[in-house]
């Protein structure tokens, strides 16, 4: 970090008269009354007036603040941050497809079609469904199409008392939300103490008025659900759909597939499961994928392989209609692609295997110092209720903010709600083993900080550029102008 630059704001930099551009004299006559006076600024406009160099040092002096995947290791639990191969970004700015513009006709737009309906046939295939749409913008999204599916086929069959999905209590926030905007009513059902779904609790709220039971497997616990094949039953006998929230299918990939499971509809988060950096909050795809029977309730525009082999946008039939403008994120659509072909079949298979070997091996070196409220093998994730000694008082957020001091993005902290001081830790399949040893390390120390230096630990980070922000405040009250 420059000290010259830094804290400041690129006004501070400002000195009158310095440029970082010339405007080469146009030679055009300057038109008297052209623009009315009204219309007029009477003032200069107030930019930072800099020079080019110092334009440049200050945005990258600012990015060096961020944190992300490129600088170091990201174990997000749930929002899980995967590497994104620097090809996939070769791949999805080439030019070729990077300035296509969305209302350019079929015929000169087949390759982009291609790679649409590829990439649907791939998720078809991985998920164990019929069809795959790619409209949707994110996970919620997804969810949110995936129920007007739903709606649309309880509708179809002109049964309308269908008003309820059930959520289990483990479940992602979005879950719940995304039920609320559909239009039903939303019933939790509990979770045992090994985390799975409880079954007896579920039996009794499955009648004729429940449209739906949403179910994240491997939860977001990161316990597989053994009573799939029970519980999808019990679902289909009360002529309700059983939904996949499948954000994060990295633990599934090549192993089990959610079709086969007995699930009706799924989305999958492709920038959490195929790559794509995604802090802040974007840019995301949720594909949505059904089971034979349900693939006329999609939403349109459909893209189809024609005999002849060209390709083309279907926009009529049953279809619940639009959900998005055009085809989706289109970037990050062929991101996927790019990773699913790189990978290919024959390696997609280890995602799953790799990425579960890496949380349980986290797990296991860790359990002695931090309170594992369930035992046994987790898949791509798992939760730690905080430190096992609490005597000191370090919670689960002095524990995320002290890793920043050592270089280390915070896990997912107090998500999800079952324990008080969740910390949850994804490492995902393209860490090393040199990485999480590192990491195990640094957690171990950080645990025998909080024993014997607390307060170093509670006041932390230290190393950072900027130490303790008021994320709600920032969230509520952003300041975004220079005053
Ligand atoms: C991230 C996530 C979602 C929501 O996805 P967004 O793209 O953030 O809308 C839903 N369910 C689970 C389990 C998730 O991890």
């Amino acid at each position: 970090m420059n000290r010259e630059f830094y804290g400041k704001l690129i006004f501070e930099l400002s000195k009158p008269g310095r440029r970082g551009f010339h405007v080469a004299d146009n030679r055009l006559p300057e038109v008297d009354g052209a623009i009315p006076a009204n219309l007029q600024r009477e003032q200069p406009l107030q930019l930072p007036e800099v020079d080019e160099p110092t334009v440049v040092r200050h945005y990258t002096n600012m990015s060096n603040n961020n944190f992300g995947v490129d600088t170091g290791f990201y174990p997000l639990g749930s929002c899980t941050m995967k590497y994104n191969p620097k090809i996939n970004e070769e791949v999805s700015s080439h030019h070729a497809f990077r300035n296509l513009h969305p209302d350019t006709p079929e015929m000169a737009v087949q390759g982009a079609l291609k790679m649409y309906y590829e990439l649907q046939r791939a998720l078809s295939e991985i998920g164990g469904m019929a069809e795959f749409t790619l409209n949707p913008y994110a996970g919620a999204h997804g969810e949110l199409t995936g129920l007007m599916v739903i709606r649309a086929y309880h509708a179809g069959r002109g049964d309308d008392a269908r008003v309820k999905v059930i959520v289990p209590d483990s479940a992602h926030g979005t879950n719940p939300a995304s039920a609320a905007v559909a239009g039903l009513d939303i019933v939790e059902v509990k979770s045992r103490p090994d985390g799975t779904v409880d079954v007896d609790d579920l039996r009794p709220l499955l009648d004729g008025t429940v449209a739906a039971v949403m179910m994240t497997n491997p939860n977001t616990l990161g316990i597989f659900e053994k009573n799939i094949p029970e519980i999808a039953k019990l679902v289909h006998d009360a002529g309700a759909l059983l939904y996949y929230d499948g954000a994060n299918l990295n633990p599934m990939l090549g192993v089990a597939r959610p079709g086969d499971m007995g699930f009706d509809v799924m989305h999958i988060n492709l920038h959490k499961t195929f790559s794509t950096p995604h802090g802040g909050g974007g840019p995301g795809a949720g594909p949505v994928g059904v089971r034979a029977g349900l693939e006329q309730y999609l939403p349109y525009p459909k893209v189809v392989k024609n005999a002849d082999g060209t390709y083309s946008l279907v926009t009529d039939g049953e279809s619940l209609g639009k959900i998005s403008s055009h085809l989706g994120n289109f970037g990050v659509e062929m991101r996927a692609l790019a990773y699913i072909l790189s990978l290919g079949k024959e390696n997609i298979g280890n995602v799953g295997p790799l990425a579960t070997l890496g949380a349980n091996y986290i797990k296991e070196s860790l359990k002695d110092k931090y309170l594992l409220p369930i035992e046994g093998v987790c898949k791509h994730e798992f939760v730690f209720d905080g430190l096992i000694d609490k005597s000191t008082g370090v919670t689960t957020l002095n524990i995320a903010k002290r890793l920043l001091d050592y270089g280390y993005h915070a896990p997912t902290i107090y998500f999800p709600l079952l324990f008080h001081e969740s910390l949850m830790i994804e490492p995902t399949e393209t860490e090393s083993v040199d990485t999480l040893d590192d990491f195990i390390e640094v957690m171990r120390k950080i645990a025998d900080e909080a024993a014997t230096d607390p307060e170093m630990v509670k006041s932390a980070p230290h190393n950072t550029p900027v130490s303790r922000p008021d994320d709600t405040e920032a969230a509520l009250h952003p300041v975004v102008k220079y005053e």
